[in-house]
């Protein structure tokens, strides 16, 4: 092909193409240190402990309301213990140079307890569960769960509880028809063949037993109480002031015989949080502009209430910083940029028919620009102007990033939701960028290793310009 002709089409490629032996070494390492903090962050809370332990590593304190914010001056906010906000304020004019803001969401879809969650059925002990964001019911039966949560008492005393992640531990599950028999279940749409109340976890099978004898009423149930009263003290009332889920028990592995592709539970969205984390913690002084990554709760859910991105504490937090510096907040938003850091869908090979493929984001071609989400025309979304989105392009070429543009799927067939709405609001540009995934809110999701790491250099980029 002629330059000319090179010149005039774009041709989408791929890391392996565009980057060289030492940096694809360096994105296998960097997914190593990864997949360490998936498994470590199976829920929002445990998410938030793990990035903050990095952040208290790199310096970062505590964020006090009573002290005046300066310039080097690294903080994180801890929201409740489901989402944290961390910034460090720049050395330049914040009124001219506004915030650099990387939000990811560290809530996955998952299974929560019903705030009454035990009984029993025939001998055998179920936990009732409330599937949280949006799940594939089929996928969640027949597989290894594990139980992670937290029980506060009356007290204010926090029992923490998480079962099955260990060596050792036993796990839990959701039990499905055996073949032989699903004659009837096999003839039902898959969206009408398994129902949310059908997700019933199995926890015991064992009656409690007095006086060498099963007692009289309940004895599955009442054998799980005791236990659990016998473990973490706590009796069945104490369930109503809980936040226990189930996740898969599944760890993050290497997927191929090359080894470039990452399984796990939960990449949606922690495979973006972590990104944010490490480009975040590149600042050991003060930056020219001020950098802010935002680790957000019920992004699955719609973003509602005090820990999700429609709450005003990202706003009072841009409010502070900017008074803090003598500039006026609102200047501050006007010229604050924000990239909406979450995954998209992956071009599977395995199901074309949903993709438009030209516009879908390819495995291995790198981090995923999204100028807008939603559903049908456009609806529920920020779309990025052609102004911002042309900015972005530029920095991401100039800092070499491997990117392309990536639309969920094709029109019409469903679509999704991000934060970028909810931060576009408060009159920050705004656009989604992440790495693109396989089998997205399954159970267990596949992304590149290669993707990964061009999603760090693209948010690292976008902090240092
Ligand atoms: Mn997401
Ligand atoms: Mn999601």
């Amino acid at each position: 092909m002629s330059d000319k002709i090179e010149n005039l089409v774009y041709k989408k490629k791929t890391a392996f193409e565009k980057e060289d032996e030492a940096a694809l070494a360096v994105m296998k390492e960097y997914a190593r240190g990864y997949a360490a903090f998936l498994d470590a962050s199976k829920t929002e809370r445990e998410a938030v402990k793990e990035v903050i332990a990095r952040l208290t590593a790199g310096g970062f304190e505590e964020y006090d309301p009573a002290k005046t914010l300066k310039a080097g001056d690294k903080f994180y906010v801890n929201n409740r213990n489901k989402s944290v906000i961390a910034a460090v304020v720049g050395s330049g004019d914040i009124a001219e140079d506004g915030i650099r803001v990387s939000a990811a969401h560290i809530d996955s879809p998952r299974l929560d307890l019903k705030p009454l969650p035990v009984f029993e059925k025939d001998g055998i002990g179920y936990f009732k569960t409330h599937y949280y964001g949006g799940i594939r019911k089929y996928q969640w039966t027949t597989i290894p769960l594990s139980i992670h949560g937290v029980v506060v008492k009356k007290d204010g005393s926090t029992v923490e509880v998480k079962v099955g992640e260990e060596p050792g531990d036993p796990q839990f599950c959701i039990s499905d028809l055996l073949p032989h028999l699903s004659g009837d279940q096999g003839t039902k749409p898959l969206d009408k063949a398994f129902s949310g109340e059908g997700l019933n976890i199995m926890i015991c099978s064992s009656p409690e037993i007095e006086d060498g004898e099963p007692v009289e009423k309940d004895a599955v149930r009442i054998r799980i109480l005791s236990m659990l009263n016998e473990k973490y003290g706590i009796t069945e009332e104490d369930f109503l002031s809980a936040d226990i889920c189930a996740v898969p028990a599944a760890k993050c592995v290497d997927i191929g015989f090359d080894r470039w592709l990452l399984g796990a539970y939960g990449h949606d969205d922690r495979v973006c949080a972590y990104p944010c984390l490490t480009a975040l913690l590149e600042h050991k002084d003060a930056p020219r502009r001020t950098i802010m990554a935002i680790f957000a709760d019920k992004e699955e859910v719609g973003s509602d209430g005090p820990t999700g991105m429609k709450g005003e504490i990202f706003h009072d937090l841009v409010d502070k910083i900017s008074r803090d510096c003598g500039a006026d907040p609102a200047v501050v938003r006007a010229h604050s940029a924000c990239l909406s850091a979450d995954v998209t869908a992956a071009y599977d090979p395995n199901y074309p028919d949903v993709y438009e493929k030209t516009n879908s984001a390819i495995v291995h071609c790198g981090v995923g620009l999204a100028k807008y989400t939603g559903h049908r025309g456009k609806s529920s979304t920020n779309d990025a102007g052609a102004e911002f989105t042309a900015k972005i392009r530029a920095l991401l070429d100039k800092a070499g990033v491997v990117w392309q543009m990536a639309e969920l799927g094709r029109v019409d067939q469903g679509g999704g939701g991000t934060v970028a709405m909810f931060i576009s609001t408060h009159n920050i540009d705004t656009i989604d960028i992440g790495v693109p995934v396989i089998s997205m809110h399954a159970p267990f999701e596949v992304i590149s290793k290669a993707d990964l790491y061009e999603t760090h250099k693209a948010v690292s980029a976008f902090n240092a310009d």
